[in-house]
């Protein structure tokens, strides 16, 4: 037949469900103060980048060869730090890990979600569950939030015996709210998707490490259908070393390797997350200065006359943004100060990731003269 030249994605034959979409991302923009993606604002500690340098140059002389495919001796460190910061015990062969939380979680719904299933998340959260589900073919579906942003239980249990899904997934703290969820909650939802189904229980833990509060790893203990989701973006400091890792029932990191591609984790990745956890104390101490500058930006914020979510995470949900323009127009004014923030499309409210104190300064003169409250 008769060949047309391509000129876009639409004149190829991607599958229906991508057509007319746009990747995810935060736009990357080259400005002064950067509060947008929930980065850690400190370069790694130099004796750590020498560190990194010496154990990738080990790993150069293997890189003829293929990289543990187990990726054992990361998943043994990894075990023994969530034993340690996590009041529950955990061995290598309830950890797995993967390049970012994004893949570990793409490899569950590729082992449990999949075409005839669905999963289901409490919106707004964490947008890339939703992404990642319609990638793997899984069904999604959003469920309710209370106008606070807290879970509405009664409606999410509702929800959850209407739906039954596949899989749930709970982000705690939640991203882009800030707010952690109760572990009563988590154990609640936990029932009602066992009753349902039983269906997987997701808790993306991204921001654990900066909470007010404990990790939900305690209640792995008797229930095989629960998963939490880490990774080492936020609080190691390492988002562009791309490790994200797992606690689980060894049953479902058994499962997720039916799925995961062989070899996944570069030899050069391993070398370097085993580096990074060498120096857990001092990456941990960036983390509790950190959580003084959020707690610091939610008082400000509110002094300011802002309304401000509580967060336990590395960022702050604030607003509200009335009116011509609302939120988006706030985020322009405050990029025009040299300061990126981030527009979640949640009307009346952006979120802003907690930086350094010069750059929390800057982002809050920035905030104070859009309320006209610099003369
Ligand atoms: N979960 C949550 C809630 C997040 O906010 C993020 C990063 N924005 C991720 C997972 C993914 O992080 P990564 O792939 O870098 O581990």
């Amino acid at each position: 037949g008769s060949r047309e030249q391509v000129t876009g994605i639409d004149d190829l034959p991607v599958r229906d469900e991508l057509r007319g979409k746009s990747p995810y991302g935060a736009p990357q923009l080259d400005v002064p103060v950067r509060l947008n993606t929930n980065e850690n604002p400190y370069p790694l500690p130099e004796a750590l980048v020498e560190r990194i340098a010496e154990r990738v140059r080990e790993a150069a002389r293997n890189l003829n060869r293929y990289p543990d495919r187990d990726v054992v001796e990361l998943r043994t460190e990894l075990a023994k730090y969530l034993t340690k910061t996590g009041n529950h015990r955990v061995g290598v062969e309830n950890v797995w890990a993967a390049n970012g939380s994004n893949e570990v979680i793409q490899q569950l719904l590729q082992t449990f979600g999949g075409p005839g299933r669905t999963a289901i998340g409490f919106e707004p959260s964490y947008s890339m569950h939703a992404l990642i589900a319609r990638g793997t073919g899984t069904g999604w579906i959003s469920g309710p939030r209370h106008e606070d942003f807290t879970i509405d239980l009664a409606a999410a249990q509702r929800w959850i015996a209407e739906n039954k899904p596949d899989v749930v997934f709970i982000t705690t703290p939640n991203n882009p709210t800030g707010n952690a969820v109760p572990p009563e909650t988590v154990l609640a939802l936990y029932e009602a998707a066992q009753t349902a189904k039983p269906s997987m229980v997701i808790v993306d833990e991204a921001y654990i490490e900066f909470s007010h509060g404990d990790s939900l790893l305690p209640l792995l203990e008797g229930r095989p259908n629960l998963v939490v989701s880490r990774t080492m973006s936020k609080a190691f400091g390492a988002a562009g070393l791309r490790l994200g890792y797992l606690a689980a029932h060894p049953a479902v990191v058994d499962a997720v390797q039916l799925v995961r591609l062989p070899y996944h984790l570069s030899a050069v990745t391993q070398a370097t997350a085993l580096a990074a956890l060498e120096h857990t104390d001092t990456l941990l101490g960036y983390v509790e200065q950190l959580k003084g500058e959020r707690d610091r930006l939610v008082g400000e914020l509110r002094a300011i006359g802002y309304e401000v979510v509580e967060s336990d995470a590395n960022f702050v949900q604030f607003g509200r943004f009335e009116g011509e323009g609302g939120s988006h127009a706030a985020w322009q004014k405050i990029l025009d100060r040299g300061v990126l923030v981030r527009d979640n499309g949640i009307p009346g409210w952006l979120r802003v990731s907690a930086g350094t104190p010069k750059e929390n300064d800057a982002f809050l003169d920035a905030v104070r003269e859009l309320l006209g409250f610099v003369g």
